[in-house]
């Protein structure tokens, strides 16, 4: 749809006569707010597209001159999206390291694969960036996990071409070179300039038939399931490395697992750098009365007291029973209540009325007190 595609300096919101310097600034200000790994609305991934197609084009002399000149049309006639982001994978790759945020190589490769892009270079290729999400305890004591991830490999129906048998043919635009010479005469000097060809992208020949394996692109995803063991003793957020190697079928030489490890996403915990923070549900009457609580903990179940009446949003820390911190000592386990009101039956109905009843007038006079806000 290239009669709807938007103006690349509107996307980024930035004037035509931006510099680098406020084009670059714009794009990463806009990744804090697209990047799917911080917005999770399927908007944002189709926002996250744009954005860094349009950072790529305007980032790049050459295609911003024609992008200037003559607008997507004369771009799509010289590029292909897949060159608008292989000139500039080390600079994105620089951007989401600055920004704290993941492997751009990884990220790309999930975002672009439904195009057929073969975006990735060979030393890219073997790198791939997995989360696992373990729960609390197998944080604690180590898990054995299968992870599935997938690689780009040279498709063996084209051996990398991109084109069905016979399918390639002599650019014709450097005669199968690769390079243009422009020649420029100034006064009496002659300027010869040899540069790559846009045609061909370099290759010096052009796909006429485009292999049905891999549709043109000549990298096909290939799928991976691989046992990975995660140490005991790691904090949450920690990455490690596994080296797999890959069978002589797949092409030999290993892949890189890149592991995040997390921890589970649940509603009655989460964990704040080796602090296990967990809510745990009480009744009212356990919170005028205190009680005390039963937890499965990531070493043996502990008894934690809640003590009568706790202020709102205080808890009770038991020291040296959470999870691992950075700096290898070990975190406190929080136990934060948190009042429900499971009315079960019609007697504990009743009884909750009653009580309500003989609190009304004191809870009125102090609310009288407590609320005057003239
Ligand atoms: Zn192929
Ligand atoms: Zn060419």
């Amino acid at each position: 749809m290239p009669g709807a595609k938007k103006d690349y300096y509107e996307i980024l919101g930035v004037p035509r006569n931006a510099t680098k310097d406020e084009i670059k600034k714009a794009y990463r200000r806009l990744v804090l707010q697209y990047h799917p790994d911080r917005n999770k609305s399927p908007e944002a991934e189709e926002k996250f597209k744009e954005i860094s197609e349009a950072y790529a084009v305007l980032m790049d002399d050459e295609k911003r001159r024609i992008y200037d000149m003559y607008g997507h049309e004369g771009l799509s006639g010289t590029y292909t999206r897949e060159d608008f982001f292989r000139s500039r994978m080390e600079d994105f790759e620089d951007i989401f390291r600055d920004l704290g945020l993941g492997s751009f190589s990884s990220l790309f490769e999930r975002l672009f694969r439904d195009f057929g892009f073969g975006i990735y270079e060979e030393r890219t290729a073997r790198e791939v960036v997995v989360d696992v999400e373990l729960s609390p305890k197998e944080l604690f004591n180590g898990a054995r996990k299968t992870v599935q991830y997938s690689v780009l490999e040279v498709c063996r129906s084209c051996g990398g071409s991109g084109a069905e048998p016979g399918g390639l043919k002599t650019c014709s635009n450097c005669r199968g070179t690769g390079q243009v010479v422009k020649t420029s005469v100034l006064g009496f000097m002659t300027y010869s300039m040899a540069r790559t060809c846009e045609v061909c992208g370099g290759t010096g020949r052009i796909v006429e038939r485009p292999c049905k394996t891999c549709r043109g692109s000549g990298r096909v995803q290939s799928f991976r399931k691989q046992d990975i063991d995660i140490p005991r003793g790691i904090s949450d957020g920690s990455i490690l490395q596994f080296r797999v190697p890959e069978s002589s079928s797949h092409g030999g030489g290993e892949t890189i697992l890149v592991v995040r490890v997390g921890v589970k996403k649940s509603p009655y915990y989460y964990v704040r750098d080796g602090d296990l923070v967990v809510r745990a549900p009480i009744s009212p009457s356990e919170a005028v009365l205190g009680t005390t609580v039963k937890i499965q903990g990531v070493d043996g179940s502990l008894e934690v007291k809640i003590p009568p009446r706790m202020r709102p949003g205080a808890s009770v820390v038991v020291k040296g029973r959470g999870l691992w911190r950075r700096t290898g000592v070990r975190g406190d386990l929080i136990v934060r209540p948190v009042i429900v009101a499971p009315i079960r039956s019609e007697e504990v109905k009743r009884l909750y009325e009653q009580i309500h009843r003989s609190e009304k007038a004191v809870m009125e006079r102090w609310r009288g007190k407590a609320l005057r806000l003239e």
